[in-house]
């Protein structure tokens, strides 16, 4: 497969899994040694961080992910945490909680619940918010947002959203209201397991969720995030095409910040199985790998992960934690709320999670972005 070259002026396209393999599966050792002494890497050098022979070189690509995050961050780690608003979900992702097919209580927060779950939110020192709901428009939408984000911009530093993909315009407006930033996750690359996965609902049409960081990014976005959820298809191959995703994105829209999550599948409602095992050295290497290509790229390592094993991350590759996460739907106000999208792992407080990484000698920030910065065309 040549290496890859865009064209200007289409959308991004997923790409082959199969025509991908190739890129992964023929490297060796020594292909992973000089691509480590590059100082810029092409989708093929990639394709060689995330092969099988480069999980002989982990440490080292730990430490080179190490130098380059340090080099870019510092060792400022960002905290965030979700505020789930609804788990009404038109959508039946079979790994998913809040899957219209699941028998769960489902709730949506009136506007004055969302704003006092907000608030508790911001007595606990989050200054970063990140608003998620299940796919349902017609229960929350547009509108909604546009209301709560009046509300709540003065008392927070950035908003951000991940809910259902929208169109350009309604991103303007959201933007306007003082939304920054949008992340919205492809779940996986592979059309294939795509389909298997996303059989009804409005998320079965996998194009139209390919462009939306596109036109989040095009409405004026400050900030876009990507993610694969793993567990569904390979994950190396997820690497790629969120490489490839990345690269696309900074050529066309190069003012957009961006960022990648790499959600590993939990135990939900449905009790879905993992597709593929992907272990903590998988994530490691994928995020060192990510790391080494795309030095400005923010990445996320969420409540998903062990303690131990956010820990261990710290400065090496991840610039973003979430801390003391809930996801249900008023579950911060009421700790005995049921219907969660997902079973958290690290169920440490904020409190906690900044205790331990100052211990490593890093730095809890809560505050990097004032919405003063924002220019609101
Ligand atoms: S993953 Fe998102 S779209 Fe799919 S069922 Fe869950 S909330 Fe709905």
């Amino acid at each position: 497969m040549p290496d890859i070259e865009f064209n200007k002026q289409t959308d991004f396209t997923a790409p082959d899994f199969r025509e991908t393999a190739g890129l992964v599966y023929g490297s060796d050792v020594v292909q992973v040694e000089n691509v480590l002494q590059k100082d810029r890497l092409s989708i093929r050098d990639l394709g060689v961080l995330l092969s099988p022979a480069a999980a002989q070189r982990l440490p080292a690509m730990a430490a080179r992910a190490a130098e380059l995050t340090a080099l870019r961050f510092g060792r400022a780690i960002q905290l965030y945490t979700p505020l789930y608003l609804s788990s009404f979900c038109t959508n039946n992702c079979r790994y998913c909680g809040f899957a219209v097919g699941n028998q769960i209580e489902r709730r949506v927060l009136s506007l004055d619940e969302a704003e006092r779950e907000a608030l508790l939110l911001a007595e606990r020192g989050f200054s970063h918010l990140l608003l998620v709901a299940g796919e349902a428009p017609a229960r929350m939408g547009v509108d909604y947002l546009e209301v709560l984000t009046g509300r709540l911009r003065g008392r927070f530093a950035s908003i951000s959203i991940e809910i259902q993909p929208l169109s350009e315009e309604d991103y303007r407006r959201l933007f306007r209201a003082g939304i920054t930033s949008v992340a919205v996750y492809q779940e996986t690359y592979d059309r294939d397991t795509y389909q298997k996965v996303h059989q009804a609902g409005p998320k079965a049409d996998m194009t139209y969720r390919l462009a939306t960081p596109a036109r989040a990014a095009g409405a004026g976005m400050r900030e876009v995030g990507l993610g694969a959820l793993l567990g569904l298809a390979d994950w190396r191959l997820e690497g790629i095409a969120l490489g490839m995703h990345l690269a696309w994105l900074r050529t066309h829209y190069w003012q957009t910040a961006l960022t990648v999550s790499f959600p590993r599948l939990r135990p939900a409602a449905g009790n879905f199985e993992p597709m593929v095992r992907v272990g903590e050295d998988d994530l490691a290497q994928l995020l060192f790998a990510l790391r080494i290509f795309d030095h400005d790229v923010g990445l996320l390592l969420s409540t998903r992960e062990e303690a131990r094993f956010r820990n261990g991350m710290l400065g090496l590759a991840p610039t973003r934690y979430s801390a003391g996460s809930c996801t249900a739907p008023g579950g911060y106000s009421n700790p005995d709320q049921q219907g969660e999208q997902f079973a958290i792992d690290d169920q440490r407080t904020i409190e906690e999670v900044s205790r331990d990484i100052r211990a490593r000698g890093f730095d809890p920030v809560r505050k990097d972005w004032d919405a003063v910065f924002q220019e609101v065309v």
